[in-house]
């Protein structure tokens, strides 16, 4: 849970694991230690904004789809600003990253750009012309829920073979040890993934994000197939 400091002040960047195992409370909590510490160092008072998976129902008030589960359906902007005595902003973070990349970042330029996450999960934002299309639910890059093999591994989202239980870091340990590790392929000292497991992953990148773009374009009706001409896939820089 990275927080950046303002521009103003000397660089400086925090991070802690999001203690998931033991729940709302302590997640809330280890955010406000994070607060309070990058404010001492910096020695005067944060403005505090979150990008986190999921986002904030605009019925309800409280956050819906995270992965971090324990925090769905719980009102954690309210909770959060009581905690810290302040304002809080909190927005998807596949749509905040997509968003800083299309107004100055790799997007700067381009009318059209969809911002893509692959990490501990799958996600994505799409921004028009650098304005960011959000759509009712909020989640209108999210490609990370859809359905890649519909016999594939359940997803905790209630589906199966969603494009996150292969695409994301733990899907592609679980792909590794199905197929790479125990074809004996493993690469040379220092690769971190076998050659089976990464073809397998490339190709399956390739294959849902062929599928992404193609719904965004019936949804929005813009042509977007500039995007998939652009892909380099054997290439991809992956994270893992
Ligand atoms: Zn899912």
């Amino acid at each position: 849970m990275p927080v950046r400091r303002q521009e103003a002040y000397p660089a400086d960047l925090a991070r802690r694991p999001t203690p998931q195992a033991e729940g709302y409370d302590a997640i809330l909590a280890n955010i406000h230690d994070l607060v309070r510490d990058l404010e001492r160092r910096a020695n005067t008072p944060c403005r505090v904004g979150i990008g986190t998976p999921g986002a904030i129902s605009s019925r309800t008030g409280c956050l819906k789809n995270s992965n971090t589960v324990s925090l769905n359906g719980r009102p954690v902007k309210q909770d959060l600003e009581q905690l810290l005595a302040r304002d809080v902003r909190i927005a998807n973070d596949a749509n905040c990253f997509a968003l800083s990349e299309a107004i100055d970042g790799a997007g700067k330029g381009y009318g059209v750009v969809f911002g893509v996450i692959l990490g501990t999960g799958v996600g994505g934002g799409i921004v028009f012309h650098g304005r960011l299309h959000e759509g009712l639910q909020h989640i209108a890059g999210e490609w990370g829920h859809n359905v890649l093999e519909p016999d594939g591994p359940p997803c905790y989202c209630g589906k199966r073979g969603c494009v996150e239980t292969f695409l994301s870091g733990p899907g592609l340990v679980n792909d590794y040890l199905a197929h790479g590790a125990a074809q004996g392929r493993a690469s040379a000292a220092g690769d971190r993934m076998s050659e089976a497991a990464k073809e397998v992953l490339e190709d399956l990148v390739a294959a849902a994000m062929n599928d992404a773009v193609r719904k965004a374009e019936q949804t929005t009706q813009q042509k977007m197939s500039g995007l998939t001409a652009g892909l380099n896939i054997p290439g991809l820089n992956l994270p893992f």
